[in-house]
């Protein structure tokens, strides 16, 4: 018998009898009419009535819709019906006896042949796969096989029974169905943008490839909601659940912009929109997108910060200074809280960068942001507004005493030198301090009157803090008039340059002038440089100012020596600004002076004071060094009053020093200032220079500086600076006067041989 699992349709296999065709349907037999012909079976018509004479031998097998083979078991093909024939694409005879194998597309066979195998194993088994038939066109079709052993009676296994449906169009559907998947899911991937259902029941998410990847899950077919609610960053995750519950429940869409779980820095922004829909199966579902803006929100988030900061330092910017400021006048709006703002300027900043360059200068403006940040209070605002000004917002504790605490720590905090590229630059900053009540009252307010404030501490002598007052304005208004008229001065013909004799502290016979520059103002009459040359200075105006002194002077000199005025030893001495030794220009525009006045380099000499030598000042510095190779000396002027220690000065190349007025005017007033001035004199010959002594007015002054070993005096005891004609004859009487020292020292440096 054959096994119940095997199909036993033996026509005209090797274990058929040849008797017997089965009887296919039954059930109707008796009910029939007449008799049946032989071979056939009597069935009702369709009204119950009529009896229809069936033919007990219907080809199932050929009428079958779907293809069917009968093998042997070495795989040739015993018996084919039409639609295998059709689906194979070959005629039924030309099918009989050839192997199943040769019809099957080459890249399945293996899969073929394995099925078989498990087929042969256990003879119960049908085995169902899907495979591609190669037509002899070369078209390929798929058929969805579903083949199972035939058995004789006793049990044997003879050959196989295979069904075929062809699935080629359904086939074809699937993988424009799964392209059209992946070309979304690439679409997806390339725009950032997942997308997800919500099952309306467990609330479980089927989420797109994208959306796993957005979320850092590995990509699978659903999602459980409470995972997806651990990618969510914490403090969004109350607000993404409630909208998309809303969305379930009422329909509302979801439009959330939220982070995914992360650090704040690390943590990935996305945009999550859904909406509810009415699925196929008449259910309602949550259907959605999330995209990644993680990209734009940092490129926002960049820009918002570039608005905002400066770039160098990443401090505020003036905007969101002068925001933060309006922000606290509101809300400290009362007079009993003033706010304070400092506004800070750093001093002889524009000398740095002339020399050290741009790089530098950026280097030395991070290096100032630092210190200064260090020493802001925390909570309050520091700002670079822009070049190397800085102000800083300070909101609590009583103003202004606090401001000036603040001010004075930056001092401190300025009070070591900046290392920039192995320089030690020394910094000082002019500081100004306005308070809210109850002269502002707007930020622009408060940052004007600070700026003013700081305008003065520049005026006052620079590195210094200075208070906004009444008035402040008036006189920055006037400063600025001044500016611009100062632009006219020199084309107007309204500058002139004075002369202050020198002379020999022993014998007081000319040895030199100093020249000093005057403004004659049209509406103010004379212009003191105390108020224009430190405008000059900040504005730059001073190098073609300085330019016309200095030919001007020479010019003067010459005449003076073609004359007689002088003699062939007499030097006129020019002062020169930090700003005019940073002009690469500045040693040919000397030298071409010379040449134009034919006058040798030793008759001139340059004044520069301490500041020139405390910046890290090296391209000025080597200028000097030129200037001295061709011949011309250098005075430091002032010296006192800046940093040197006595110790420095053997370092400066210089050949003469400028005794402040501040030392000679405490040189009769205690032995500590006559020491003081003593000492001075001693460490200047020790080093081989010569010393002049400024703003002497007394005779007593100058005997005793004779006395000390000055050799030569300036002051007002012997001429004010006074115009060129006035000069030479107060030159010519100097010299008329001067008597040979009698019994006196004769002074070691003099600068006559
Ligand atoms: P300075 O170079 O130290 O010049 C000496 C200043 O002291 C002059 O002031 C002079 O008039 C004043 N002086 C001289 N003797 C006495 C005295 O016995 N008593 C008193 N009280 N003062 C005395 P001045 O002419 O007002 O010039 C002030 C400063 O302006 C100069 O100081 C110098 O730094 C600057 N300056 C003047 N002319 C020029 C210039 O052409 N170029 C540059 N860069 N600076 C200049
Ligand atoms: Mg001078
Ligand atoms: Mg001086």
């Amino acid at each position: 018998m054959a096994k119940p699992g095997a199909l036993s349709l033996q026509p005209s296999g090797p274990c058929s009898n040849g008797s017997t065709t089965r009887r296919l349907l039954t059930g109707y037999e008796g009910d029939g009419a007449g008799p049946a012909a032989p071979g056939a079976e009597l069935w009702p018509d369709s009204h119950g009535r009529a009896v229809v004479a069936v033919p007990n031998d219907i080809d199932v097998f050929g009428l079958a819709a779907l293809g069917m083979v009968i093998a042997d078991l070495t795989g040739r093909l015993r018996r084919v019906n039409h639609e295998f024939a059709r689906l194979v694409g070959r005629s039924e005879l030309e099918l009989l006896g050839m192997l199943f194998n040769s019809l099957t597309s080459p890249v399945d066979i293996d899969l073929g042949n394995r099925a078989m195998a498990r087929l042969l194993e256990n003879t119960d088994e049908t085995v169902s796969f899907d495979k591609r038939y190669l037509r002899p066109d070369g078209s390929v079709v798929w058929a969805e096989l579903n083949i199972r052993s035939l058995t004789c009676a006793n049990g044997d296994v003879y050959g196989f029974l295979a069904q075929a449906v062809d699935i080629t169009d359904r086939r074809r559907a699937e993988t424009a169905t799964r392209i059209e998947r992946q070309r979304l899911d690439e679409v997806q991937h390339m725009a950032g943008l997942g997308s997800f259902e919500q099952d309306p029941v467990s609330g479980a998410i089927f989420p797109s490839g994208e959306l796993c990847r957005i979320l850092g899950l590995p990509t699978s077919k659903t999602v459980a909601l409470s995972t997806l609610m651990g990618r969510v960053h914490h403090e969004d995750r109350a607000a993404l659940g409630r909208a998309l519950r809303e969305c379930l429940d009422g329909g509302a869409p979801v439009d959330l912009v939220h982070r995914l779980s992360g650090t704040d820095r690390t943590a990935r922004w996305v945009h999550t929109r859904a909406c509810s829909m009415v699925g196929e199966d008449g259910q309602g579902k949550v259907l959605g997108t999330t995209l990644d803006i993680t990209s734009r929100k940092r490129a926002e988030d960049a820009l918002e910060f570039h608005t905002f900061h400066d770039s160098l330092t990443g401090l505020a910017n003036r905007a969101l200074f002068l925001s933060e400021v309006d922000k606290v006048l509101l809300e400290t709006g009362r007079p009993a809280e003033p706010v304070a703002v400092l506004f800070l300027d750093l001093d002889e900043f524009k000398t740095v960068n002339d020399s050290l360059g741009h790089t530098a200068g950026d280097r030395l403006l991070r290096a100032v942001a630092g210190r200064l940040q260090s020493v802001t209070p925390a909570g309050d605002v520091l700002a670079r507004l822009g070049g190397d000004e800085f102000a800083l917002l300070l909101r609590s504790g009583s103003m202004p005493q606090v401001a000036q605490q603040v001010a004075g720590l930056i001092e401190d905090a300025f009070s070591l030198p900046f290392n920039v590229n192995g320089n030690e630059v020394p910094v000082s900053a002019s500081i100004g301090i306005a308070t809210s009540h109850p002269l502002a009252r707007t930020s622009e307010d408060l940052l004007r009157d600070a700026d003013l404030a700081m305008y003065l501490a520049k005026q006052n002598g620079k590195a210094r803090t200075e208070m906004v007052r009444p008035g402040l304005q008036d006189q920055a208004l006037k400063r600025l008039a001044l500016i611009s008229d100062l632009h006219q001065a020199l084309a107007n013909g309204e500058l002139e340059v004075f002369y202050q004799p020198i002379v020999g502290a022993h014998d007081r016979a000319p040895v030199g002038a100093e020249s000093l520059v005057r403004w004659y103002h049209r509406r103010r009459g004379l212009v003191s440089p105390v108020d224009f040359v430190n405008v000059a200075e900040s504005t730059g105006y001073i190098v073609p100012l300085g330019h016309w002194v200095l030919r001007e002077a020479c010019r003067q000199l010459q005449a003076w020596r073609q004359a007689g005025t002088v003699d062939d030893q007499f030097y006129v001495s020019v002062n020169l600004s930090p700003r005019q030794l940073a002009e690469p220009g500045l040693v040919d525009d000397v030298g071409r002076a010379l040449i134009d006045f034919e006058l040798p380099a030793r008759c001139l000499v340059l004044e520069v004071t301490e500041s020139t030598f405390t910046l890290g000042f090296d391209a000025g510095l080597a200028r000097l060094q030129e200037l001295k190779l061709i011949g011309l000396r250098i005075a430091l002027d002032d010296y006192g009053t800046g940093y040197s220690s006595l110790n420095r000065l053997g370092r400066l190349p210089i050949d003469i020093v400028k005794i402040d007025k501040s030392f000679i005017d405490r040189l009769l007033v205690s032995p500590e200032g006559r020491a003081l001035v003593q000492s001075v004199l001693d460490v200047t010959h020790a080093l081989g220079k010569i010393s002049i002594a400024e703003g002497v007015e007394q005779a007593e002054q100058c005997d005793t500086l004779a006395d000390l070993g000055c050799d030569h005096i300036q002051g007002y005891l012997f001429a004010r600076p006074m115009p060129a004609d006035e000069a030479a004859r107060v030159l010519a009487q100097l010299t008329a006067c001067s008597a040979p020292p009698t019994g006196v020292r004769p002074p070691e440096n003099a600068m006559r041989h």
